[in-house]
């Protein structure tokens, strides 16, 4: 058999249409929905994929406020820009670019973030209403997986899916959202021991290692028919790529999303439509 490859920038273009029709339905009452970035040091990574979110929300019709601070600004300085933004009534969302230099405290900092304005929904508030089922702004990365399944009608509900990743961005998240549609989900992570014994019973796999080097999902850890949501960037002999050998799991996968052209995508512009969720919140408007 031969998977269906996922477009991911198809998914996202299709998801954008909505959000150009939300942005449309708040600039009638008055409102234009504006992002606003923190940006610290020059990770070229980090540069990109700020950049990247400033396009994208141009691209759709999101302000943007774009603010850069060198490697050894201080927290205070930090703490006191999320307290103005915060306070600013043109900003409806704050993106705090992780990861942050050593000397600054990202949960300290990412924890100032008003929870109203928190589109990374990265928040302890946030994560707490997400895993009380209540969530209004979940982390981008989970909802664009949740969006590309949609997308293609793979249902979660009754299915057993593997997640290979626990971290606050991509696995915790993901199995609260998964868990809420009926998933049966097991979280495996650098210390689960012969992984393959989960990822062979899974009917989906979504996995974000990200480092080919200490982790594969190879073709024979999977079942026939098992659909693939690779989240991981990593580059691998010179390339760009995910977990997985793309080419291999293919025939033996039933969806696989490509890296890159996958996920990546999707977390845009789950970013946008967070933003946008943001100010018609604010502003107590139903979309
Ligand atoms: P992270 O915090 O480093 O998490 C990596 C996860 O992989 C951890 O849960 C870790 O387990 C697990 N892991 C490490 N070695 C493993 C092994 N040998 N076997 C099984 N699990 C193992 O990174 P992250 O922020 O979640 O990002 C993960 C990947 O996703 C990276 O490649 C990143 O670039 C990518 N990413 C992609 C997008 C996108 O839009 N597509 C967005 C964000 C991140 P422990 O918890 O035990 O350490």
């Amino acid at each position: 058999m031969t998977g269906i490859r996922i477009n991911g920038i198809v998914v996202a273009d299709a998801a954008k249409i909505e959000i150009k029709r939300s942005i449309e339905k708040l600039r009638h009452q008055d409102i234009e929905p504006c992002l606003a970035t923190i940006l610290i040091g020059d990770d070229p990574a980090s540069i990109r994929y700020v950049n990247n979110k400033h396009k994208a929300c141009t691209e759709v019709g999101i302000l943007t406020k774009d603010h850069r601070f060198k490697e050894n600004v201080t927290q205070e300085q930090i703490v006191q820009t999320i307290d103005r933004l915060n306070n600013d009534a043109q900003v409806h969302g704050i993106l705090l670019q992780l990861p942050l230099p050593t000397h600054l405290d990202a949960f300290d900092a990412t924890s100032r973030i008003s929870q109203d304005k928190d589109v990374d929904g990265l928040t302890p508030q946030n994560v707490g209403l997400l895993s009380l089922g209540r969530a209004r702004l979940a982390p981008c990365t989970p909802l664009g997986i949740m969006n590309i399944l949609d997308h293609h009608k793979i249902d979660p509900a009754g299915k057993t899916v593997v997640l290979v990743n626990r971290s606050n961005l991509i696995g915790k998240p993901l199995q609260q959202l998964l868990l809420q549609r009926d998933a049966t989900v097991i979280s495996c992570h650098s210390k689960t021991p012969n992984i393959e014994r989960f990822t062979i019973l899974a009917d989906i796999i979504v996995t974000a290692v990200g480092d080919r080097d200490i982790f594969e999902l190879k073709p024979d850890m999977v079942r026939d028919g098992c659909a693939i949501i690779d989240a991981a960037i990593t580059t691998h002999k010179g390339k760009l790529t995910g977990d997985t050998p793309y080419d291999d799991m293919l025939v033996k996968a039933s969806h696989i999303t490509p890296v890159p052209g996958g996920v990546g995508p999707m977390t845009v512009v789950m970013l946008l439509k967070n933003t946008v969720a943001a100010a018609a919140h604010i502003n107590g408007i139903e979309l």
